[in-house]
């Protein structure tokens, strides 16, 4: 059997990128063999094995076949009489279709390195069709990659658009898309995603709110929201503030459809939501009354959830760069009126007797009074 590096490891290496997690191709070999030194079976129907000590991934050379919609519509061969030429054309693109053996010789029938060289995002064969994921995969490579100059092949560009308009898309499950976008939006320039996903017509079918802003009489908007995911990331901002930087500028209804779409976890979820519903309040020029300042801060729950409402005030942050804005005037402001309702000690309300609905009205009394004496915005 012949052991290969293949993949991300081989690529980012070309590129002198640090390489994270390292994945193999093993070919020439059974699983029988495999299990009989050791390695550990993933799962029950698919080739690929964990290491007995590194823990890293082996999986047998194969090659696949689309047999129906969707992601369950695959069937895979794997047996030693697989090839490594023909793993390596079932992969996405050209430059992730190379392999590397232990004396550092690289195996590259697709012209991956050639690619890399001229900055091309290519797919490697017709076969790329059958996965509707890689469209999303290219859109995040193109995210990542951007400011080393990548871009996407136009042959690549429109087998992307023929599967956006073919409905492939639509068969992907919440869970797989919302991997690849959770770790596009991570990526250093996540709103190349969204720009690819657009240009390729994959933005109206899987972030249709998002899209209609580009039809929005609001002019702008849709540039705005990228915009302001582009300056959450320059500021490395955790995925929560870039989701919600993103979504800021959309209807309450709109960001919600969008958390349920994805199943997006529950942090992300709420966040959005609450900031897509208050950051007028804290982009609008005026100050707000007291009694609004602290239903603010009520509807983050700033007492329980400080973080939260940080990130909020991050992502308004976000957006008024995004602008051109110097910075947020309010921001300072809201922070220290955060503070001051945290502030409040609740000991000596309950030491005085105060309980149930008394103890949170009188406790709302002392929040609002500590609002009250602030210093004006
Ligand atoms: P990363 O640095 O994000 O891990 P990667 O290229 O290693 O990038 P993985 O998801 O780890 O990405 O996949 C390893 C390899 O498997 C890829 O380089 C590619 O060759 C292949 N691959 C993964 N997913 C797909 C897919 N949906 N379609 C085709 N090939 C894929
Ligand atoms: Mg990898």
């Amino acid at each position: 059997m012949n052991i290969y590096k293949v993949g991300g490891a081989v690529r980012d290496r070309l590129l002198e990128l640090p390489v994270a997690d390292i994945d193999w191709v093993v070919v020439g070999a059974s699983a029988e063999q495999l299990l009989a030194l050791g390695y550990r079976p993933v799962g029950a129907d698919f080739p690929v094995f964990i290491h007995p000590t590194t823990g890293a991934e082996y999986a047998l050379a194969r090659t696949e076949r689309k047999t129906g919609r969707g992601y369950g519509g695959f069937v895979f061969h794997a047996s030693p009489d697989v090839t490594l030429e023909e793993d390596l054309q079932r992969r996405d693109l050209t430059i992730n279709a190379m392999a590397e053996d232990d004396t550092g010789r690289i195996i590259d029938p697709y012209g991956g390195q050639q690619d890399l060289q001229q900055r091309w995002l290519r797919h490697v064969s017709p076969s790329f069709a059958e996965d509707p994921l890689r469209v999303l995969r290219v859109a995040r490579f193109a995210a990542r990659y951007a400011a080393l100059g990548f871009r996407i092949a136009p042959e690549t560009l429109e087998l992307m658009r023929a599967l956006s308009a073919s409905g492939e898309l639509e068969a992907l499950t919440p869970e797989r898309s919302w991997k690849e976008i959770s770790r596009a939006l991570m990526e250093p320039a996540p709103q190349v995603f969204f720009e690819v996903l657009k240009a390729c017509g994959a933005l109206g079918v899987l972030f249709p709110e998002l899209d209609a802003l580009y039809a929005s009489s609001a002019s702008g908007l849709a540039q705005l929201s990228l915009a302001t995911l582009r300056q959450a990331a320059v500021a490395e901002q955790p995925l929560t503030v870039r989701w919600a930087s993103l979504l800021l500028r959309l209807e309450a209804q709109g960001i919600a459809a969008l958390n349920q779409r994805f199943k997006v976890p529950r942090d992300c979820q709420e966040l959005a939501q609450l900031a897509g519903q208050y950051q007028r309040q804290a982009l609008q020029d005026d100050a707000p009354s007291p009694e609004a300042l602290l239903g603010l801060l009520q509807a983050f729950d700033v007492y329980r959830r400080p973080q939260r409402f940080e990130e909020f005030v991050t992502a308004c942050e976000m957006a008024v760069r995004a602008e051109n804005g110097p910075r947020l005037t309010k921001g300072a402001w809201l922070r220290e009126a955060a503070a001051a309702a945290r502030a409040v000690p609740v000991k000596p309300l309950v030491d005085a007797g105060f309980t149930g609905q008394a103890l949170g009205e009188a406790l709302r009394q002392r929040r609002l009074e500590a609002l009250q004496n602030m210093q004006p915005l």
